[in-house]
């Protein structure tokens, strides 16, 4: 039944058609999972709008060299890390009440003097009921710091990828971006702002050719390969354009979009939608890698959420790809 409305004349309202529109309202409560972030270095108040926004499992990773002080960089201060990160998970999930899970691995973003060392402790660390993925690691085209030879790093990535195999845990992959940054660029000595890091100790590359970023991820591959990792237990981080159709043509494997820091390499929930468009939602999953050297999100997630339906995505794939696909990967309680 239409009623004559009673403002004075019509108005916007009155011409917005309320029957053909159904609005989403399971999306509000919709619990998820971050399968990728270094929430320990973040605030208490981060990790409280982590809960507050419905985050209900979240895997921590430790392994980022951007915590270790001293370079470069030895065995023990990527232990020390890792110790950290155990020291604070159970104190974090009684804090806020989600399930905090970690990841533990050696990043080679920085070359490690004696990354056997690591590699020798890691198997006691990976029999930890917490430790529910062995990342984020996997071969870079160029350092901080200090160059590393990619015939080691891929040695050491496919030494970790032997140890998750042996015990049926998932591999994190640090995929490289090739975030197009056009425009205008940062006095130098500045860096970039938003993000701590001493830029001007990058180091030549050790991968050359044409697409050195994706050149990476297919040594992974081969190397998980060697190692006899089943590819359906590698989560490929920070896919982006340059490597999805690699990665869901050529592997098995699942692939996150890391949307917590849009505005450094330029992924969002666009191309989510438009990897599910393609692909379906099947093997796909998100991540804030929300830390605290970098301008980042915590209410990334649930952003993306509402925008990924905005984008005409339906709410059971959404579901699929922030909750069920981590959930069943990294092995969280249903
Ligand atoms: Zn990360």
């Amino acid at each position: 039944m239409k009623s004559t409305p009673p403002t004075k004349r019509p108005t916007d309202a009155a011409h917005l058609d309320d029957e053909s529109r159904s609005l989403p309202t399971e999306l509000l409560n919709l619990p998820w999972i971050d399968g990728h972030n270094h929430a320990h270095t973040l605030s208490w108040e981060d990790r409280e709008r982590y809960a507050l926004s419905g985050c209900e499992g979240m895997v921590m990773v430790a392994s980022g060299y951007h915590w270790t002080p001293y370079k470069p960089a030895r065995a023990e201060d990527v232990r020390y890390l890792w110790d950290d990160a155990i020291n604070r998970r159970a104190a974090i999930e009684r804090n806020h009440f989600f399930e905090a899970r970690l990841g533990l691995g050696i990043h080679t973003g920085v070359r490690i003097q004696n990354p056997d060392e690591l590699l020798n402790a890691m198997a006691d660390y990976c029999e930890l009921d917490e430790v529910v993925a062995v990342g984020e690691t996997g071969v870079t085209p160029s350092q901080h710091v200090e160059a590393w030879d990619v015939d080691e790093q891929r040695a050491i990535v496919q030494g970790q990828m032997e140890l998750a195999a042996a015990r049926d845990l998932p591999v994190i992959l640090h995929t490289p971006n090739t975030s197009a940054d056009g425009g205008r660029s940062y006095r130098p000595e500045l860096g970039t702002p938003g993000y701590e890091k001493n830029t001007t100790l990058g180091q030549p590359p050790v991968l050359a050719g044409e697409n050195p970023a994706l050149e990476s991820v297919k040594l992974d591959f081969e190397a998980a390969r060697d190692a006899g990792l089943d590819e359906t237990r590698v989560v490929a981080s920070h896919a982006d354009e340059n490597n999805t159709e690699y990665l869901m043509e050529e592997t098995d494997c699942y692939l996150s979009y890391t949307i917590g820091h849009s505005w450094l390499i330029g992924i969002d929930a666009e191309d989510v939608a438009n990897a599910i468009d393609e692909y379906g939602p099947e093997r796909i999953m998100i991540d804030t890698d929300c830390a605290n050297v970098l301008r980042t999100d915590p209410y990334a997630i649930k952003r993306a959420i509402f925008e990924l339906y905005r984008y005409g995505i339906d709410p059971e794939s959404i579901r699929r790809v922030v909750l069920e696909n981590p959930r069943d990967v990294y092995g969280f309680a249903e």
